[in-house]
This record gives C-alpha cells, structure tokens and sequence, in this order.
C-alpha cells in the first residue's frame, strides 16, 4: 500500500507542483519575477504549478536573497515544515551564492550553506520563462512513478 501511495503522490506531482516562496533578504527584484511567472501574464498555473500559503501544503520551495544570519534558522524551519520528499530551488545570484552583494559582513554564501538545493537558476533577476523552465526540470526530473499494489476503493 505504501509503494502505491508513493507512486499515487509521484504522478500528481508530476501534473500538479505546489510551491511556497521564501524570501531570504533579497532587493524583491527575484521576488517579482516569480509573481510574474505565476500571475496571469506568464501563467505558471496552466502548466500545474500552483502558490500555496503553508510550507506544510507544498512540494517545492523557492528560495530568493542573500541569506543573511537572521534568516538562516527561519529558512531551515521553514524547509523542516515542508513533507518529504521536498525539492529545493535557489532563484536568482544573491541565492546562489550571494550575488552582487557577496562579501558584505552580513551575507552568506548561497542558500546550499543552510538546505539542500535541488536546482539553481542564475540570473540577476532570472526572467520569468527561466523560473518557468527551472521548475518544470526540476518535475520532469520526478521519477515516473511505479504503482504497485491494490488500491483500497472499499
Ligand atoms: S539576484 Fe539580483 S535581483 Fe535577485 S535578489 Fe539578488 S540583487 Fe536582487
């Protein structure tokens, strides 16, 4: 039962990927590329991928800025809150490694030092089409899923 359910939950991730943003001390330059990408403009919606107000709801998460020390620990409980398995995506320089502001006594070196990361996507902001593309890689990237076992329609 529990490989169908893993399998059940791999296919609806495929065709559905909820996401919840985090911002970790960014200019809101990234921020408001994802806003485009998922507003009707650009309409991440129509390919599945859907904003969620609880990490506890999501699949992804998308982390934008510099990480600066005040926002290491929220960002690591924000990761713990979401269910396994959860995927990671870095968007944008600050995040991948401090970008323009590296070196600055209160920035820290990319969001990998504090979370796993499953895919960066560079730019300074990425365009939204970028953001769009990452995160589709990244659910094509979902194994196909392998259902085994009944399922209990009872
Ligand atoms: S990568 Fe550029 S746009 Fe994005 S938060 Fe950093 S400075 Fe702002």
């Amino acid at each position: 039962m529990a490989d169908f359910r893993t399998g059940l939950t791999q296919w609806a991730r495929k065709r559905s990927i909820w996401v919840f943003h985090v911002n970790a001390a960014s200019c809101n330059g990234c921020d408001i590329e994802i806003l485009a990408a998922l507003t009707p403009r650009y309409d991440a919606e129509r390919l599945g991928v859907e904003l969620v107000p609880s990490p506890r709801h999501a699949d992804v998460l998308l982390v934008t800025g510099t990480l600066n020390p005040l926002m290491r620990d929220r960002l690591k409980t924000v990761y713990e809150q979401i269910p396994e398995p959860r995927h990671v995506v870095a968007i944008g320089a600050c995040a991948l490694g401090g970008g323009v502001m590296k070196d600055c006594y209160n920035v820290g070196h990319g969001i990998d030092s504090a979370i796993p990361v499953d895919l960066y996507i560079p730019g300074c902001p990425p365009r939204p089409e970028a953001i769009i593309y990452g995160i589709l890689k990244l659910v094509t990237g979902i194994p196909d899923p392998i259902i085994t076992g009944e399922a209990n329609v009872g």
